[in-house]
């Protein structure tokens, strides 16, 4: 809906900047035709946060029993989880060794 909002808003400010070029007023022209585009910039960057903070919610629901490493045995803390491509993923800061957590089945 934002989304929508900002696109016509954009296209209102540029046709309306494209009306003063076109009658030779480039000052005025040009800054609105560079103000049209700021809305859309704004509403097309702002997505990618929101996606990275979903996808770090997940990681608090993991039992903490899986949170041994499978290679030495050593105790895990939250730290050494990392969430990439929406998997979670352990690096042991003991024998350095990655790997990627399981989910434990629900039943
Ligand atoms: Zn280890």
């Amino acid at each position: 809906m934002e989304k929508v909002l900002a696109v016509i808003f954009s296209f209102i400010v540029f046709f309306v900047g494209l009306a003063f070029l076109i009658t030779q007023r480039w000052g005025l022209g040009l800054l609105l035709v560079v103000v049209s585009m700021l809305p859309l910039f704004m509403a097309f960057r702002k997505r990618d946060p929101v996606i990275v903070e979903q996808k770090i919610a997940i990681g608090g629901e993991i039992n903490p029993r899986l949170l041994k490493c499978k290679n030495c045995g050593a105790e895990l803390n939250k730290e050494a989880m990392e969430i990439k491509l929406g998997a979670v993923f352990i690096s042991c800061p003991y024998c350095h060794s990655q790997y990627q957590i399981e989910e434990e089945p629900k039943w």
